[in-house]
């Protein structure tokens, strides 16, 4: 006979604390919420992508929202992602893979080969770097162009007024598979005009796909017309602060 289970010990505390944050509930909150904004705004809940932002989590916190039904990730390192993805694409074959973070071109190769969507084009050189892997491996994830719709000096995007010159370079003369556009609004600003302003231009620019907004604005990102939401500390829990972001 096996021997008995121990009785638990209702007053030990788990080797994690209290930190361990129910993630298929906060999912199924979340899917509500996403539901709401959308029908507010006579959008459907389909239309409305939850990006589930996993960087700096663990990979048993990504199983337990993978066992929830999400399957739809954001990581904002390529190198982070190597660590934790290739095992459970391997396990869940549908599972897609979206790059949030800068890209640096000596990543490229990378980045091409294990992200199914890279959200963070944002200059010609890495348009080139990635048309030329592209080419070379037959891979062809989406890409959407970061925009700096707040033209802060010191981040990442594409001026509002050059984007349509970056465009017809990106995806006309190179063929890359540019579908959509991506932003992150100052800190410091009320969101909403950057969203608007971003639907804007991808109207212009006959542009589909809007990856805007985050934990504490994805609402107002759906409402503005937003087809991808960011979503990682109101799924994961909150995150240690990471270096250089
Ligand atoms: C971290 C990150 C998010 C998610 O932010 P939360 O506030 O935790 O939801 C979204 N987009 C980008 C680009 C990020 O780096």
């Amino acid at each position: 006979m096996p021997p008995a289970e121990p009785e638990p010990d209702k007053n030990a505390t788990r080797p994690d604390g209290d930190a361990d944050p129910p993630i298929a509930a906060n999912l199924r909150a979340l899917r509500s919420a996403i539901e709401a904004a959308a029908i507010q705004s006579g959008r459907q809940a389909e239309d409305v992508t939850l990006v589930a932002v996993s960087k700096t989590k663990p990979a048993a916190m990504i199983e337990a929202a993978l066992e929830a039904g999400q399957r739809v990730f954001g990581e904002n390192r390529v190198q982070e992602a190597e660590t934790k993805f290739p095992t459970l694409k391997t396990l869940y074959p549908d599972l897609l893979l979206h790059l949030i973070g800068p890209l640096q071109t000596n990543k490229t190769q990378n980045a091409v080969a294990l992200f199914d969507v890279i959200e963070t084009l944002d200059r010609p050189k890495l348009a080139r770097a990635l048309a030329r892997e592209m080419e070379k491996t037959g891979r062809r994830p989406h890409i959407l162009i970061q925009v700096n719709t707040g033209e802060e000096p010191q981040k990442a995007g594409i001026a509002p007024q050059e984007l349509e010159d970056f465009l017809a370079l990106a995806r006309d003369d190179l063929g890359l598979p540019v579908v959509g556009l991506m932003c992150i609004p100052p800190v410091e600003d009320p969101p909403a005009p950057h969203f608007a302003l971003l639907a804007k231009l991808a109207a212009k620019c006959g542009l589909t796909e809007l990856s805007m907004g985050m934990s504490a604005d994805f609402e107002t990102g759906i409402r503005l017309g937003a087809t991808h939401v960011r979503v990682g500390s109101a799924l994961f829990g909150a995150r240690a602060p990471q270096m250089g972001t």
